[in-house]
């Protein structure tokens, strides 16, 4: 990643981006520490896909609250270790608000990623079933933290 490139996307991590931990957000170091970019355009999201040479695109639908179908969003995806390499190394480059969210996963992952335990029960805010810990993704997104299902998830 070059200079140039890293400062893009910090800008689009800075507007679209979120970060998580899939698995378990209790301040215990487990679930996977999750970066995530979504918008609607499907180049910008090729390009980061690109830059960072890893990770995944999901295409998502989510209708409106209406109930009409809304906008087709791409989304990118990378976890584990690997995120939080890129967590580190956008760091320096963002905001206020995003560092404390990035500074929240890395403290939870002083020596990155490990083999986890069996997972605890969480019902997801979504759907309301129950399943384990590590089938929800927490997101914090705008200091608010959520937990959704997997199946829901995409
Ligand atoms: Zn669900």
């Amino acid at each position: 990643m070059t200079t140039l490139e890293q400062a893009w996307l910090a800008g689009i991590f800075e507007g679209e981006g979120s970060v998580a931990i899939a698995g378990s957000f209790d301040g215990i170091r487990r679930g996977t520490p999750s970066f995530i970019i979504a918008m609607t355009d499907k180049d910008v999201i090729d390009k980061v896909y690109k830059i960072i040479g890893n990770g995944y695109i999901y295409k998502v639908k989510q209708n409106k609250p209406s109930g009409e179908p809304g906008k087709l969003v791409y989304r990118f995806v990378i976890n584990s270790n690997p995120a939080l390499n890129l967590m580190r190394n956008l760091l320096p480059l963002l905001g206020i608000r995003r560092q404390a969210q990035i500074k929240m996963i890395l403290n939870n992952f002083p020596d990155g990623c490990h083999k986890r335990g069996p997972g605890k029960k969480i019902e997801c805010k979504s759907c309301h079933k129950t399943v384990t810990e590590y089938d929800v993704t927490y997101y914090l997104v705008d200091d608010i933290t959520e937990s959704i299902c997997h199946n829901c998830d995409r």
